[in-house]
């Protein structure tokens, strides 16, 4: 449709009237205005993992020098102490893990931790309950987690693993809570059992009810297969991962720890 040149010829004479409504000049027609929407859409840096902001409801915080480490040493040395908090920042510092402080328990050669954390959610899955547990030992489980366990469940089920099912993490006792023997790695905060893995949306992969069976046998069931494929992974990441068959203690969850061996051998099976 053609439009008159009158029309043209009034439209052109009405821009610099609006144009001079307009109260800040516009450097750059066109995108300026979009500039506040832009710069408020844009993520803020995310923080770096340390101890929690609650004021914030933000899970991870980015100042190690916020972090409220408690004054009671145990039977710890101050240096000890003071070298295992150091260890804790600098593994956990850039990764996306929710924990508090503890105070530090029993001393060296004998149950406890120098730098025991609280920990409630590793790579964006919780901790269910929370666990007591070492930094190294968090920081192998966000390794564990975020490049085996979470694409592992994204690949067989098609969902994220929302939670996980803290089966036990520190405990003083020995291995197997037998009475006699060695002492558990429990008892140092280097073990973490889990039982059960919740997806997105409820359902869940349980070590006890998905690892045998005829589906399980055959290769059918998608949750053993990857109740399978996390525990194979976590070899990796761990110098000792049992579960169902490695004995009698291990039938209902997988454990997992970093036992420091002379050889670096590792125990998987
Ligand atoms: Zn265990």
């Amino acid at each position: 449709m053609k439009v008159p040149a009158t029309l043209i010829l009034l439209a052109v004479m009405a821009l610099p009237a609006s144009a001079s409504e307009i109260p800040l000049p516009r450097p750059k027609p066109g995108l300026p205005a979009l500039e506040p929407l832009a710069v408020a859409m844009v993520p803020l840096p995310r923080k770096k993992p340390g101890a929690p902001v609650a004021e914030e409801g933000e899970p991870f915080t980015t100042n190690p020098g916020r972090i409220d480490w408690p004054d009671n040493l145990a039977s710890w040395s101050k240096k000890e102490v003071g070298a295992a908090r150091a260890e804790c920042v600098a593994l956990l510092g850039e990764l996306a893990v929710d924990w508090s402080p503890v105070a530090p328990i029993g001393g060296p050669g004998r149950c406890g931790m120098a730098a025991p954390i609280e920990v409630r959610s590793i790579a964006g899955t919780d901790i269910k309950p929370p666990a007591n547990l070492n930094c190294r030992t968090v920081a192998a489980l966000h390794h564990w987690i975020a490049t085996e366990l979470q694409p592992a469940a994204k690949k067989k089920l098609g969902v994220r693993v929302a939670s996980i099912r803290n089966a036990s993490s520190y405990a003083c006792r020995r291995r197997n809570n037998s009475r006699s023997g060695k002492i558990s790695e429990h008892a140092f905060g280097n073990a973490f059992d889990m039982s059960d893995f919740e997806f997105a949306g409820g359902k869940q992969a349980s070590v006890a009810g998905d690892w045998r069976g005829l589906f399980q046998f055959a290769g059918l069931s998608k949750r053993g297969g990857f109740l399978r494929e996390i525990r194979q992974a976590a070899c990796k990441h761990f110098t000792t991962v049992l579960g169902p068959g490695s004995d009698s203690s291990h039938g209902d969850h997988f454990h997992v720890d970093l036992a420091k061996r002379r050889s670096g051998y590792r125990i998987c099976k």
